[in-house]
């Protein structure tokens, strides 16, 4: 129905979003079975961990080489090309939990026109559960969503019919709990984001606020982007002062112990950051 309704409406396949998780390889995989047209596209954060990138270009090479046209989004703010790195010190405050403006500009923005699928499902979060069905009308203004969660639904018709442009969403697999998924790649033997192997649950920009204190762990596999966020703290701050801004953070470790969530007292120190603690002297 998607399908159909992305060629009527739009005049262009349905856009596959591929994030490089287990829930995108599903969609790939179940939208290629339906044998319906379709395009495949990556949003690039830019920080996600070189493995899913690696994986990404992987997958995108096997489909094209079928003839699916595969695309990555660059993330622009401003109209200007940014990165994680940039984008912190231009907003002058890091993504949280609660200002995921990284998720907006980096993966959000993309695809405005097209009716897409995402691998969106119910057992990752209760608010999903809420606010995500199998299709919707996908607009800033809430009041204005249309959210369908099965073929009965009494807004399907007002949905169907409806001609104004914007971005759809279907999402095919809102219903599968985890062990469906892993299920199904294990039984189809579909190639997954070797971060999985590594012990990943879930795959997506390394430092993302809402892996909470898994971040700790992540940084240690990939301590260039520990550095990567401290040095754009950094810049942040800079930023904050030349525009005439005050903050209560010193230094870029304050801002990331903050951003960390690290019950730190002020003045206290990290051993690491002794000189006997550090190197070779550390036994
Ligand atoms: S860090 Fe988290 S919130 Fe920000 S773009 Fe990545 S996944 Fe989205």
């Amino acid at each position: 129905m998607a399908s159909e309704m992305s060629l009527r409406l739009y005049g262009s396949p349905l856009v596959v979003t591929d994030s490089g998780g287990k829930d995108s390889t599903v969609c790939r995989e179940i939208v290629r079975r339906s044998g319906i047209p379709y395009e495949v596209q990556h949003n690039l954060t830019t920080a996600d961990a070189p493995q899913t990138i690696y994986y990404v270009r992987q997958m995108f090479r096997q489909l094209e080489l079928t003839g699916v046209t595969c695309s990555v989004n660059y993330p622009i703010y401003k109209g200007q090309r940014v990165t994680m790195w940039t984008l912190i010190p231009m907003k002058k405050f890091p993504p949280t939990r609660l200002q995921r403006y990284c998720c907006q500009i980096c993966k959000e923005d993309s695809c405005k026109d097209r009716f897409i699928t995402t691998g969106v499902r119910w057992a990752e979060s209760t608010k999903r559960k809420n606010n995500r069905g199998v299709f919707e009308n996908f607009t800033k203004d809430p009041s204005k969503r249309i959210i369908l969660n099965n073929d009965n639904d009494e807004k399907r018709m007002l949905f169907e019919s409806c001609t104004v442009k914007g971005k759809r969403i279907c999402n095919p697999i809102v219903d599968w709990e985890d062990r469906d998924i892993w299920e199904f790649i294990r039984c189809e033997r579909l190639l997954v984001n070797p971060l999985y192997d590594m012990g990943f649950r879930r795959v997506g920009c390394l430092g993302c606020p809402m892996a909470g204190k898994n971040r700790w762990t992540e940084f240690r596999l990939f301590p260039t982007y520990e550095r990567a966020y401290i040095r754009a703290f950094g810049n942040m701050l800079e930023a904050i002062h030349a525009s005439g801004g005050k903050t209560k953070w010193k230094t870029a470790y304050d801002v990331f112990s903050w951003w960390m969530e690290e019950d730190k007292i002020e003045g206290q120190i990290s051993l690491f950051d002794l000189p006997e603690w550090q190197g070779e002297n550390v036994t």
